[in-house]
């Protein structure tokens, strides 16, 4: 393990390990096989990459995406780390370069496809190569069980044999114990250790809203984050278009990404956003399997996903690098329609499953709990304080009204008088006392119920129908999601049981951040780490590479901490390896320099 932390310290600068990756390196280390369970942005790919660089021989890495190899392979070299990556997206002199690096033993680390490893002529070479172990990433390809089976990862099943007893560590971020199991089964590993993290991001700050004025929501959004990389996922196509024109009309710097453009311009776009020539990408869930842009610092949602996995996996693409990031979703009642209409022609269990999981995400929208603890809940873990102090709930921006008790009454008996016949809005327009042509025709300005909520908004009354819908007080029925009455809803209307109502604050809360938000920018020069950010972007530009390989985000703030003076101090930058305080060490000392001169401000600011 000391030549391990040596080499964290030399080639990538980080001095500690962040959780589970110590145990996950000393078990290839020692040879035992693992599944190493971890959250994005969990620190899985240096598990792999720091043992491989300290042991005798060649590690083989199987990846599932030209894009993750390339990225992954780029920035190892870039650390000084001697790794290539074989794919189609290779010349054949190019191919043949690697191969004699190979059998000149040069290279520590080589990233492949499964089908590509398991290929005949290239099997030959690496049994003659002294290998030192396989790292299998995305593993949970390998089963059926998780959300994204490849057929080619089940061949993997003969690496033990091939390979005569390699050890082979596998990587997902998938957290469920059905798809665990099926690796280490699928894999044939032996007496594997499964380390699993926890799954919380404390760095993410959930928050979720009802979706009213959905260009003017996503707005305020951006502009908290201006200039920053940002994802917004859309459910259809149309919608992608749509926000990508009102926003490019505002000046904002986007670009659409969904399966209806030609393969051209999907690339094209991704580039743009990887490099930092566009801000934001706009698209639809098509968008991110591959991506490893570390410094995504939003990711909203303009429509409810169909599932907390699905939620998760793309909201975990914001933050990866450890600092803070907003993840913000915006749903509606009718998302849950769409979803259901969307899945109607799946087989009846796969659709019941779909259901109960569209159900979860549904009522993680609107129970208006911690959303950090809802979702590790949902994921069977648990966080052990009472506030996160990284989401809408914790931080205080809505508070529970006090008479939840008869305003869910009036709601409900509402939709009794209605005869369980009518939608969410009109019973909303009926509360709210409203001269709506229909609702006059029907004469249903003359029930008990009508105006009975005439104080509050529209879009108040129909969020208060949804918070009562996700905790079940409320079910939709059919194509145009009639509202009805539940038996857990007749409680209410009893005075058995009281509902939970949220409402926005309107004077927010003073409030704390959680720690994990506050620490990434404590003592940062917020207008220093802008102007090194520009000259990343710049440096990045002209070697073609995404702008995080250069540095990351944390190392960018912690030199904006720093300020170093020499290259001596320059290295003390978290993030800052031997190769990278060589190869730009003195650009960027020198544009701290000026920026320190042009303030007077004083350099090596000491105490971080
Ligand atoms: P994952 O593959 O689990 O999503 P990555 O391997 O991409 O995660 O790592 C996420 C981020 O954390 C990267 O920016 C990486 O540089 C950073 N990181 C990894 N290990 C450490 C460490 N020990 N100290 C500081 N940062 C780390």
């Amino acid at each position: 393990m000391k030549k391990i932390e040596k080499a964290l310290a030399q080639y990538w600068g980080f001095e500690t390990f962040l959780p589970l990756q110590r145990q996950a390196m000393e078990c290839i280390s020692r040879g035992t096989d693992s599944v190493v369970v971890l959250p994005t942005g969990g620190g899985k790919s240096l598990c792999f990459q720091a043992p491989a660089v300290t042991m005798p021989g060649l590690a083989v890495v199987v990846s599932p995406l030209i894009s993750l190899m390339k990225d992954q392979v780029d920035a190892l070299k870039e650390c000084g780390v001697a790794a290539e990556r074989i794919d189609s997206s290779l010349s054949v002199s190019q191919q043949n370069n690697v191969f004699a690096r190979i059998n000149q033993n040069e290279l520590k680390l080589l990233y492949l496809s499964p089908e590509r490893l398991l290929s005949g002529n290239f099997l030959a070479v690496l049994r003659k190569a002294n290998l030192s172990f396989i790292a299998i990433d995305e593993a949970h390809c390998v089963s059926m069980w998780g959300h994204d089976f490849r057929p080619e990862y089940r061949q993997l099943g003969s690496l033990k044999e091939l390979f005569g007893d390699i050890t082979i560590a596998a990587y997902t971020a998938t957290a469920t114990d059905h798809v665990r199991g099926d690796i280490a089964e699928q894999l044939k590993l032996k007496n594997p250790q499964i380390l699993v993290g926890s799954f919380d991001r404390p760095n993410l700050v959930y928050k979720v809203q009802p979706r009213n004025n959905i260009t003017k929501q996503v707005c305020s959004v951006i502009d908290r984050h201006k200039g920053e990389s940002g994802i917004i996922y859309c459910i259809r196509r149309k919608d992608v278009d749509g926000i990508c024109a009102q926003l490019e009309s505002k000046g904002y710097s986007v670009a659409p990404y969904h399966a209806g453009m030609n393969a051209a311009d999907r690339k094209k776009n991704q580039d743009m956003f990887i490099t930092e020539k566009v801000d934001i990408i706009v698209a639809t869930v098509a968008f991110g399997m591959g991506i490893d842009k570390s410094n995504v610092r939003y990711v909203i949602h303009t429509g409810m996903p169909k599932s907390l996995e699905h939620y998760q996996q793309e909201s975990g693409r914001g933050g990866r690098d450890g600092l803070e990031a907003e993840c913000s979703l915006f749903y509606s009642g009718g998302d849950y329609g769409t979803w259901k209409s969307l899945m109607r022609d799946m087989p009846t269990e796969a659709y019941k499953i779909a259901m109960v999981k569209l159900g979860n995400m549904y009522n993680y929208c609107t129970a208006g709990v911690c959303r950090h603890k809802a979702i590790l809940k949902y994921f069977g873990q648990n966080i052990d304080t009472d506030s996160c102090n990284a989401c809408d709930m914790c931080l205080g921006e809505f508070e529970y009204i006090d008479d939840a008790l008869i305003i869910a009454q009036k709601i409900l008996s509402c939709i009794v008088r209605l005869e369980q016949m009518f939608g969410g809005s009109y019973v909303a327009l009926v509360l709210i006392g409203s001269k709506d042509k229909r609702i006059i025709e029907n004469s249903h300005d003359m029930l008990s119920t009508y105006g009975l909520l005439s104080d509050y908004s529209k879009h108040t009354v129909r969020d208060w129908i949804e918070q009562l819908t996700g905790q079940d007080y409320i079910e939709k029925y059919g194509e145009y999601n009639v509202l009805g009455v539940t038996e857990k809803g007749r409680t209410v209307l009893k005075g058995l049981q009281t509902p939970r109502l949220l409402k926005p604050v309107v004077q927010k809360a003073k409030v704390k951040l959680s720690k994990a938000v506050t620490d990434s920018w404590e003592g940062v020069d917020k207008e220093l780490f802008e102007a090194l950010r520009k000259l990343r972007s710049t440096i990045a530009g002209k070697k073609k590479i995404p702008a995080y390989v250069v540095f990351g985000d944390a190392a960018l703030r912690d030199m904006a901490r720093k300020r170093p003076a020499s290259l001596d101090t320059f290295l003390d930058v978290k993030g800052v390896g031997e190769k990278k305080y060589k190869k730009y060490g003195e650009t960027f000392i020198a544009a701290i320099k000026d920026y320190c001169f042009e303030h007077s401000l004083d350099m090596d600011v000491e105490g971080y």
